[in-house]
């Protein structure tokens, strides 16, 4: 192939020089993805593929219009692509090419959704004694938020829960992760978010304080305590520079550095946050998820906070009692409250306004838009100052702490300036009122007496020459002209220059109208001119004031947001949790959250403490032992975002982290998981734990073999009671750890009580599932009625249970012929305490399946035996292979991940028949 030239050639080039996956690049009126990159982008987006030839070779091409280009980006930069665009400006001679940004995941303005989009940096360093210290930076710089941290003497869990609680949309990993394969897998796994390799450089300790220094001012960065040399001011270097490479604009936006300690915040990790379905449910949608239940925010930004609360609670007391007062103020004061969210609900996203402005992106309108919602902070602070129970609440202070004067005077300002309905172009004028600005009313003036000129220039010419047909009107070939009808086209006067015929009428100009022409068009660029220069410099003033803009988007985001936990509360009878110190989780009368929208809930208690921390949860399948649990950590989850809960009443030690694991079986059947992951998840939680944590296990060790899965469950709970002792819920189908409840101390059972008793054959024996938990264990197991429940046949569910009660009744079971056949029927024996069958005359399994109909084959071994070969004789060698080996593998002895391969094996050689 040869070396391509001309504007492929520019194109490759432009390519070389930047690390963005694609290049957009500006030819004329498109922007042109060429290559490989047009390929992709055509396959992303379904656009047309053509193909430009260069010098003899053949490229293929794809192209957007210039005003589309930023849906198309943003398309692209949601699927995680970083997109450099190259835009074309005019020299002397001709046209150049530079690339002026890059739109990343992380850096993306422009983006369509309304939730938090965090661009963050990870950095290790090894610490002093042995551990690991990790600085992490995150910024959203749609609103200018930036946060740091620091954790010392941590793992990599400790660090990935840490940066999954933002959701990054891109990750930064520092020069020392780059080759951590385990830690960029993990990563990899459990976030979509883009990994990025930044200049190393901008990680280096003295660049990087330079860096955060020039942004946030010294004092700022001194008084977060984020240290001169420290890892945190090295992840907060490279995201500043990051952002600065990227050319998005919006530095300036990032006004507050704000530093949070590891120990302010609930650890909660990726797995808990699904788990939990905080944000999304398990099948990957946003609706039915806590959030989404929960969320009556009027307002994008109070979402995102509320959103935000619900992914990092609090344990800090103080601040989680605050909110809690203003959300019972708030839904004591319905009158108020309603008030507040009706002015509210004009409000516009100001987080991000003041990041358009600062980028030099808003319009108008959006200028327009911050002066409306500038201007609502006045009448909310007055709803909360002539309500009582509002004004003494903390509402006040949170009011207060918004500068009312400040926002006042800048919405006035722009309200001086702008006229109501601005056009969404800034370069065509019609944006500023009259009175604004002399200079600019002069002209305005000007302008508008010769567009009146020209206005009433039909009226004087009909009257001037008796022309009935006649009309005034520009288009862009032909500029301003006069249009006469064809009946009259010979009586006009002699000074008109006629320019064009058309069908119907005949086109003039006149020298006064030329000149008049000429001055219209001269008012008019420099009425453009200078409202976009006027318009330049207000927002700048705008961009001047982004910190007002985000403290006053802050303010109302947070009265949204509490106010949003206040209907929530009273529409659904939540009650205020007391918050304490220690160990104690008591609910009275509890229910889940979500499940209790759409189910008449069966409200349940519970109660852990310094005797009670450790609850054996057994009960039947479906009988709701997950969601009892799940339950338990959503209303500590909760009261820790600062909410009211779902209870009579309920009394929350705060704790330091919520880890879940729920067992591989459930999960397995929805395909996401193995036994390894599981195992896995239940090794970083005895890892992370502490005796402030709260942890549920939901059936662990049910993905494996009944032995092994016991003892890892057995050998787990010995060592969360004796060593890490945290409050813990543990559900198990494995009766025998039931046994620990009465010998450890602060281990109990509970279990969740059935109303009457299991169906038995004979009896009609429904089952009503009463779901409330009691104290002691289960003792029996509920398969048969599940299966039941699952739709399983009739004949079948009441032969299981005939079976059932036979096993337990005699430890015997009779082998049936099949149907329609009365002879058939042998005696086997089980053996309980081995689980097999032995002696009596039906001494094998193979017993079982000579189902054939005829009594002597399941009369003695031999017989039996050679049924089953002649069963066998029937099948093709291949499924005669797999059962053999079926038989053969011993399932306590086998490692459950070697179980897995094989079932899969079998599978994959029945699948080739
Ligand atoms: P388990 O874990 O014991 O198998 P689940 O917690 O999965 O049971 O609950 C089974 C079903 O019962 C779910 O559909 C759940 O919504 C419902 N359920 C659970 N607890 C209650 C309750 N207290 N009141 C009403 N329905 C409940
Ligand atoms: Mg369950």
């Amino acid at each position: 192939m040869t070396e391509a030239t001309g504007i492929v050639g520019e194109f490759l080039s432009l390519k070389e020089g930047t690390d963005a996956d694609l290049l957009a690049m500006q030819c004329g009126d498109f922007y042109e993805f060429f290559a490989e990159d047009a390929e992709i982008v055509a396959d992303e987006l379904d656009l047309k593929v053509s193909q430009k030839s260069s010098h003899g070779s053949s490229y293929p091409m794809a192209g957007v219009p210039v005003d589309d280009l930023t849906p198309y980006v943003s398309a692209l930069v949601e699927r995680g692509y970083r997109v450099a665009i190259a835009d074309q400006h005019e020299t002397e001679d001709g046209h150049a090419r530079e690339i002026t940004r890059v739109v990343t995941p992380g850096t993306h303005l422009e983006t369509g959704d309304e939730s938090a989009q965090y661009l963050a940096a990870v950095v290790r360093e090894a610490g002093r004694d042995g551990g690991d210290t990790y600085g992490i930076a995150a910024t959203d710089v749609t609103t200018g938020q930036f946060q740091v941290t620091q954790l010392d003497d941590a793992d990599a869990g400790e660090a990935l829960t840490e940066l999954y609680t933002f959701a990054p949309a891109e990750i930064l990993p520092g020069p020392e992760l780059r080759n951590d394969d385990e830690f960029l897998n993990r990563l990899r796994e459990r976030t979509d978010a883009a990994l990025t390799l930044h200049d190393s450089a901008s990680f280096e300790p003295g660049r990087a304080s330079h860096t955060v220094r020039e942004q946030f001012g010294g004092e700022a960065v001194d008084s977060v305590g984020v240290g001169e040399q420290g890892v945190a001011l090295r992840a907060a270097g490279a995201v500043l520079s990051y952002v600065e490479d990227t050319g998005v604009g919006t530095l300036a936006a990032v006004t507050r550095l704000q530093a949070y300690g590891e120990r302010d915040h609930v650890d909660l990790d990726a797995t808990t946050q699904r788990n939990l379905e905080l944000t999304e449910t398990m099948q990957g949608d946003s609706s039915g998820s806590l959030f989404d239940t929960i969320d009556h925010t009027v307002t994008a930004a109070g979402g995102r906070l509320l959103q935000r609360w619900l992914q990092r609670p609090r344990r800090n007391r103080a601040e989680l009692e605050r909110r809690q007062s203003c959300v019972a103020a708030l839904s004591e004061a319905a009158m108020a409250r309603e008030r507040v969210r009706e002015t509210l609900s004009d409000a516009y996203d100001l987080e991000r306004l003041a990041a358009r402005a600062t980028s030099g992106s808003a319009d108008a309108r959006d200028l327009r838009a911050v002066r409306e919602t500038l201007s609502l902070l006045g009448r909310v602070a007055d709803a909360v100052t002539e309500t009582e129970r509002l004004a003494e609440s903390p509402l006040a202070d949170a009011l207060a702490g918004a500068d009312r004067e400040a926002a006042d005077t800048l919405a006035a300002e722009l309200d001086s300036a702008l006229v109501a309905d601005p056009p969404g172009t800034v370069r065509q004028g019609g944006l500023f009122k009259r009175g604004y600005d002399d200079d600019l009313d002069e002209i305005i003036g000007e302008h508008e007496a010769a567009l009146e000129w020209l206005e009433t220039l039909p009226d004087r010419e009909k009257e001037r020459t008796g022309i009935t047909h006649l009309s005034v009107d520009r288009n862009k070939t032909d500029g301003y002209y006069i249009q006469v009808g064809k009946s009259e086209t010979d009586t006009v006067p002699e000074e008109y220059r006629h320019v064009k015929t058309l069908k119907n009428s005949k086109r003039y100009t006149t020298p006064e109208l030329d000149e008049k022409e000429r001055d219209v068009l001269r008012l008019e660029e420099r009425r453009h001119d200078m409202e976009y220069e006027r318009f330049q410099a207000l927002r700048e003033r705008v961009a001047e004031r982004a910190t007002l803009l985000q403290d006053v988007g802050r303010t109302l985001a947070e009265l949204d947001a509490v106010a949003s936990l206040a209907v929530h509360a009273v529409e659904n009878d939540w009650t205020r949790p007391a918050v304490v110190e220690g160990n104690e989780l008591s609910i009275e009368a509890g229910r889940h959250p979500v499940v209790e929208q759409t189910t008449e809930f069966v409200p349940n208690d519970l109660y852990m403490g310094d005797d009670r921390q450790f609850l054996i949860v057994t009960g039947p399948n479906m009988s709701g032992k997950s969601t009892y649990m799940r339950q338990a950590a959503l209303i500590t989850l909760l009261a820790q975002a600062g909410s009211f809960v779902p209870a009579r009443s309920a009394t929350v030690g705060t704790v330091d982290g919520i880890f879940t694991r729920v067992g591989a079986l459930d999960e397995l059947a929805q395909g996401r998981s193995t036994f390894m992951v599981e195992m896995q998840e239940l090794s970083n939680i005895l890892h992370s734990a502490t005796e402030e944590s709260l942890v549920i296990l939901d059936e662990v060790g049910r993905g494996t073999a009944t032995f092994d899965g016991i003892s890892i469950a057995w050998a787990a709970t010995e060592y969360i009671v004796n060593a890490i002792q945290s409050k813990t819920l543990f559900a198990t189908h494995y009766h025998e750890l039931t046994a620990l409840g009465e010998e450890l101390p602060t281990v109990e059972n509970v279990h969740v009580a059935v109303d009457g008793e299991p169906r038995s054959a004979g009896s009609d024996g429904d089952v009503t599932f009463l779901r409330t938990v009691r104290d002691g264990p289960t003792d029996r197991s509920y398969g048969v009625h599940v299966a039941d429940l699952a739709g399983v046949p009739e004949p079948v569910v009441d032969r299981s249970q005939e079976v059932l009660d036979r096993l337990r009744d005699d430890k015997a079971i009779e082998i049936r012929g099949s149907e329609g056949d009365d002879g058939g029927t042998t005696q086997a024996v089980f053996d309980l305490e081995s689980g097999q069958f032995r002696g009596g005359n039906a001494g094998s399994a193979g017993a079982q399946v000579a189902t054939d109909g005829n009594p002597e084959h399941a009369t003695g071994e031999s017989e039996a035996e050679s049924a089953t070969d002649e069963a066998a004789a029937s099948l093709d060698p291949e499924t005669e292979a797999v059962l053999s080996e079926l038989t053969e593998l011993d399932v306590n002895e086998t490692p459950p991940v070697e179980l897995m391969a094989k079932v899969q094996e079998w599978q994959a050689e029945l699948d080739e028949e």
